[in-house]
């Protein structure tokens, strides 16, 4: 596989427009967007609702064309889906009659890959979302939390050059919430991934992310994008909390401000 050197950009969009047609009415979801997404980037997402995050990210995956604009990744125009491009949703996605194990497995086995390497990797993947105990269970036997991590790790069996995860955090209850944040930050450092994360939670994209851009409402355009260090305060020191940090509260608020 080609590595990226640091930094480089990964995903590019420029004047992305999208409009979703229906019988009755030309709705513009977003508007002229221009990002870009750099190798190591993990790139929060926050606006309010219906403000056109999903479709951003949808053009991003390759599900949907942009009306007009472009968006490119690494240099190519992105033109339907790709296994580089992995996307985790709000609701597990996963084979109820395939185990845990052969879930994460099966993008690999698709790719026709060995049966040395997939069973390395799903070893590996298993063992970062601390479920090697589980591998032979079912999803049906996994709770909401378990479940989100074999999503994700089925997704990063593939070695996408960028995840994308839209709200995959709603719908948990808020302490396995936490967790979550905490054990997708470790694995985006210890993996050196590429991640744009999308949620209308301030709190958790500040959390987690390295850049946080905020989007506007109707149609969806990007106001503005911050770099933010509270990631790797919380990766780096183990006594920082951010209920005791000025500029964390002070940030957060700029941007609901911003939003509303
Ligand atoms: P968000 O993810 O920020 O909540 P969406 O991207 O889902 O926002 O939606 C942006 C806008 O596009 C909303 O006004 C929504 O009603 C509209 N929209 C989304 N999907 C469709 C669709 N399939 N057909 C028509 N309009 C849509
Ligand atoms: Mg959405």
């Amino acid at each position: 596989m080609t590595q990226t050197a640091d930094n480089a950009p990964v995903v590019e969009l420029d004047h992305v427009n999208y409009e979703y047609t229906t019988k009755n009415s030309v709705v513009q979801a977003i508007k002229d967007i221009d990002l870009t997404i750099n190798q190591g980037d993990f790139f929060c997402l926050v606006g309010p609702s219906g403000c056109g995050k999903s479709t951003l990210l949808k053009t991003i995956a390759g599900y949907i064309e942009p009306t007009s604009g472009e968006s490119r990744m690494e240099n190519e125009i992105i033109k339907g889906p790709h296994w580089k491009r992995g996307v985790v949703f709000q609701s597990a996605t996963l084979y109820p009659w395939l185990t845990v194990r052969k879930n994460i497995e099966y993008g690999p086995r698709m790719r026709k890959q060995s049966k040395e390497e997939i069973k390395e990797s799903s070893d590996y993947y298993l063992e970062q979302i601390e479920l090697s105990d589980f591998a032979n269970h079912y999803p049906f036997e996994l709770s909401g939390g378990m479940k989100q991590r074999v999503s994700l790790a089925r997704v990063l069996a593939n070695k996408p050059k960028l995840v994308l995860m839209d709200e995959p955090f709603s719908a948990l209850d808020a302490i396995t919430r936490l967790k979550m944040q905490d054990f997708l930050r470790v694995l985006w450092k210890k993996n050196n991934q590429t991640i744009l994360l999308i949620t209308h939670d301030i709190e958790e994209a500040l959390l987690l992310g390295t850049k946080v851009a905020v989007m506007s409402k109707n149609p969806g355009t990007i106001q503005s994008v911050f770099s933010v260090p509270y990631s790797e305060k919380v990766l780096n020191d183990k006594e920082y909390r951010i209920e005791e940090d000025s500029e964390f509260m002070k940030q957060k608020y700029a941007i609901l401000k911003a939003i509303s």
